[in-house]
C-alpha cells in the first residue's frame, strides 16, 4: 500500500494508472476509521482496479464551536486497517497542502445543502463541497464512494458533481451498524457507556418510523412524532431534527405516497449524532 502526502505526486500516480487503463475508486475520509469506512474501501476494491482512500480532517467543514481540535486522529491504526482491507493507495495531505496561505476559493454548495445539517451547521457543506472537489481534482478517479450514513452529504456531492460537470460517478453505500443498531461513527468513541446506551434511541426511532409506515400510516408528521417520542424516551439530551423527507429534494414530506427517508440529528451528552433510514412503503 502506497502512502502519499503530496498532491502533485498523487495526481501523477493516479493519472499514470488511468493511462494504463485502470479503473480507480476513491474513498474520502477524515480518518479514525471503523468498519463503515472500510466497507467503502472494500466496495471500491471490488468494483475498481485501484482503491485510494484519503485521510484529512478538514477544518473548513467544522464550525467555530465544533470538535475540530479534539476530532480523533489515529493515523497508524488507520493505515493498518486500510492495508488489511485491500486499499492500494492512501492520500494523507497536510493542512498546508490543502489550504496553502492565500487560499480563498470555496464552493457555493447546491440547494440541497440549505436545510437540516446545513441550517444547524452553517458553512459545513461549503467546507465539505470544497474539500471533495479539491480531492477529486487531485485524484482523477472514475468513482467516488460515500456512505449513506451522511445522507445529505451524498445529496450535496451528487448535485455538485452534476452542476459542475465533474467526470466522476458517485456511489452511495449502506450504513454499517453495530450489532445493537447504533450506526458506526468516528464520534461514537466520545460516548460513555451510559451515553452509548442512550444513543440507541436514534436507531430505535428509525425502526419505530419504519414500523408505523408498514402499518399503513401515510402522515409524515405522525411518523415524525413517533420518532421524536422514541428519542425522548431514550432519553437523548436534545434533538436537532427528526424528520421525514423526500429522498431527492430533501424537503419535508407531509403525505407519504412514495419512498421517504427518516433523518435524525440528536445530542447525547456533548456528542452530536446523526442517523437515517430509507423507509420501504408497503
Ligand atoms: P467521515 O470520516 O466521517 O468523513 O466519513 C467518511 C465516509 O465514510 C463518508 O462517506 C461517510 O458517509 C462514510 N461513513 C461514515 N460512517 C459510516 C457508516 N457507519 N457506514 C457506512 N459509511 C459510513
Amino acid at each position: 500500500m502506497k502512502v502519499l502526502a503530496s498532491s502533485a505526486q498523487t495526481y501523477a500516480f493516479i493519472d499514470q494508472l488511468r493511462m494504463q487503463g485502470k479503473r480507480v475508486g476513491v474513498v474520502p475520509t477524515m480518518g479514525a476509521l471503523h468498519e463503515g469506512h472500510l466497507s467503502l474501501v472494500r466496495r471500491a476494491k471490488q468494483e475498481c482496479d485501484v482503491a485510494i482512500a484519503t485521510i484529512f480532517v478538514n477544518p473548513a467543514q467544522f464550525g467555530p464551536n465544533e470538535d475540530f481540535q479534539k476530532y480523533p486522529r489515529t493515523l497508524e491504526g488507520d493505515l493498518d486497517h486500510l492495508h488489511s482491507s485491500g486499499c492500494d493507495v492512501v492520500f494523507t495531505p497536510t493542512n498546508d497542502q490543502m489550504y496553502p496561505s492565500g487560499h480563498t476559493t470555496f464552493v457555493d454548495p447546491p440547494i440541497v445543502a440549505n436545510d437540516w445539517e446545513g441550517k444547524i451547521r452553517p458553512g459545513h457543506f461549503r467546507g465539505v463541497a470544497t474539500i471533495v472537489l479539491k480531492l477529486f481534482q487531485i485524484i482523477p478517479a472514475h468513482v467516488g464512494y460515500f456512505g449513506r450514513k451522511d445522507y445529505q452529504q451524498v445529496a450535496v456531492i451528487r448535485a455538485m458533481v452534476r452542476d459542475l460537470n465533474l467526470p466522476i460517478a458517485i456511489e452511495a453505500c449502506e450504513t454499517i451498524r453495530e450489532p445493537d443498531g447504533l450506526a458506526m461513527s468516528s464520534r461514537n468513541r466520545y460516548l460513555s457507556e451510559e451515553e452509548r446506551h442512550r444513543a440507541l434511541g436514534l436507531s430505535r426511532a428509525l425502526r419505530a418510523g419504519q414500523a408505523l409506515i408498514e402499518q399503513g400510516c401515510t402522515s409524515g408528521p405522525v411518523v415524525e412524532q413517533a420518532m421524536q417520542r422514541e428519542l425522548i424516551s431514550a432519553p437523548v439530551d436534545s434533538i436537532d431534527y427528526a424528520a421525514l423527507i423526500h429522498p431527492e429534494t430533501l424537503e419535508r414530506v407531509e403525505s407519504i405516497g412514495g419512498p421517504v427517508v427518516g433523518i435524525i440529528a440528536a445530542r447525547v451528552g456533548s456528542t452530536r449524532l446523526i442517523d437515517n433510514a430509507t423507509f420501504a412503503i408497503p
